[in-house]
């Protein structure tokens, strides 16, 4: 009989004949309190790490959820608006809809749900899409840009938030922090004001991310629509100026460094 030539390298067979090295004499003292340190510390990179899985998980599977998901969003959107127009915080105006109307023949792919656009009465300088394709512009933004093109801007980029469905990304999101954060604060209320700060700067890298996104989609689309994309620079050169004078508004305290949007936009837009 011919001897058969094992195909991959044997693996050894045994390890039974191993000494095992009793655990008395392995075993170093170590201190109570090294080992609480210890124990606390992998609880927090613990939590940190399963945060960051399952919102990366969640951003992954923000492309594979029916397009019927962003339906069950519009009742939060409608209701947000139902309410601000009650107390006369935002209204509609046919300029912002020819806006829209005019960017959404070039679209290159249709979104999934319908966007509409609303005026935010006030000098607040803010944008923001809500769940289900509402988008607010505040009159305190838009007011301060001359140039038609930074205005088609800004509503270029918060169809962006719409079109990479970023606010069922962020929903999802508060739901994990949520049910993380609960039990972690309950177990140890000494360390919950350190495990949100933990949670906060990720969550504020990632809406970073998010922002950059959304420029980007703002210079294809104004590309496609033939309009000057690189209008979005005058836009942030604004928000530049407004944070000396305004507390910050919520639009800037989570974007990324204006330095950082421009630089984008100026190496998107370079030799257009
Ligand atoms: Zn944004």
């Amino acid at each position: 009989m011919s001897e058969r030539i094992p195909l991959t390298p044997q693996m050894p067979r045994n390890k039974t004949g191993y000494t095992a090295i009793p655990e008395s004499i392995n075993a170093t003292p170590e201190s109570a309190l090294w080992m609480f340190t210890k124990y606390v510390l992998s609880i927090v990179f613990g939590v940190a790490i399963l945060f960051w899985v399952l919102t990366e998980g969640v951003a992954y599977m923000v492309p594979y959820l029916p397009p019927e998901s962003e339906q069950w969003l519009k009742p939060i959107g409608e209701e947000y608006i139902k309410q601000e127009t009650k107390k006369n915080h935002i209204s509609t105006d046919a300029d912002y809809d020819a806006l829209l109307a005019d960017l959404k023949t070039h679209l290159p792919t249709p979104a999934l749900v319908d966007i509409k656009v609303y005026k935010g009465l006030g000098d607040t300088i803010n944008a923001y899409a809500l769940p289900g394709g509402k988008i607010v512009l505040y009159d305190g933004l838009m007011r301060q840009l001359d140039d038609l093109d930074a205005r088609r801007f800004v509503l270029a980029h918060e169809m962006g938030h719409v079109y990479h469905r970023h606010a069922i990304q962020a929903m999802g999101k508060s739901v994990i922090y949520a049910t993380l954060l609960m039990p972690a604060a309950i177990a140890f209320p000494q360390l919950s004001g350190s495990i949100t700060s933990l949670l906060n700067v990720s969550s504020m890298q990632h809406s970073q991310a998010k922002e950059l996104e959304a420029d980007r989609y703002a210079v294809m689309l104004l590309k496609a629509s033939n309009y000057d994309a690189h209008a979005g620079v005058k836009v942030f050169q604004l928000l530049e100026k407004g944070t000396k004078n305004v507390k910050t508004p919520e639009f800037l305290r989570t974007h990324p460094p204006d330095a950082a949007r421009i630089a984008q936009i100026e190496a998107l837009t370079r030799g257009k």
